[in-house]
């Protein structure tokens, strides 16, 4: 089976549950496992706040969203993420474990580590000043 929906929400913490709540019924028709589907939204709740508190952190327009977009062909699931914030100067620092730059807000920098654990594969696309893309991978177990 092949499916495919988008998303565009404001970048606010109240809709955090709601992105993973959303990428985890679009899963639903393939009547998935318990454990992929916590995995699933426990990636989406980790790509989703940081595009909200750290993409957006200083942007003080109105015009803060959060795209995402999900699919699946057959049983593999494809989740993208994206925020048109402040990008990412160094991603491979960005993704290692314990690195944060908002140690003040008591982050703890495993938010790319959680991602990777739960998903098969991730990529991060950035560009400083353009915005952040994590694309993310599972295969689902049928
Ligand atoms: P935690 O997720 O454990 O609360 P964290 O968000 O700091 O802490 P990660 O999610 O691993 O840790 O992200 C690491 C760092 O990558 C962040 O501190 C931030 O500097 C940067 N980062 C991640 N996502 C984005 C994004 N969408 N836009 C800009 N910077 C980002
Ligand atoms: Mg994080």
């Amino acid at each position: 089976m092949k499916n495919e929906m988008r998303l565009n929400f404001a970048a606010i913490s109240e809709n955090e549950i709601f992105a993973r709540i959303c990428a985890s019924a679009f899963v639903l028709p393939l009547d998935p496992k318990v454990n992929d589907v916590t995995d699933i939204k426990t990636a989406v709740s980790e790509a989703v706040t940081n595009a909200i508190i750290h993409g957006y952190a200083d942007a003080d327009s109105d015009d803060k969203f959060v795209n995402m977009v999900c699919r699946y062909e057959d049983d593999t699931l494809y989740i993208e993420i994206s925020d048109n914030g402040c990008g990412i100067e160094d991603i491979q620092l960005a993704k290692k474990p314990l690195y944060t730059s908002k140690p003040e807000l008591e982050r703890s920098g495993m938010g790319f580590t959680v991602m990777e654990a739960f998903m098969d594969d991730i990529e991060v696309i950035s560009e400083k000043g353009k915005g952040t893309t994590v694309k993310m991978t599972k295969k689902l177990k049928l």
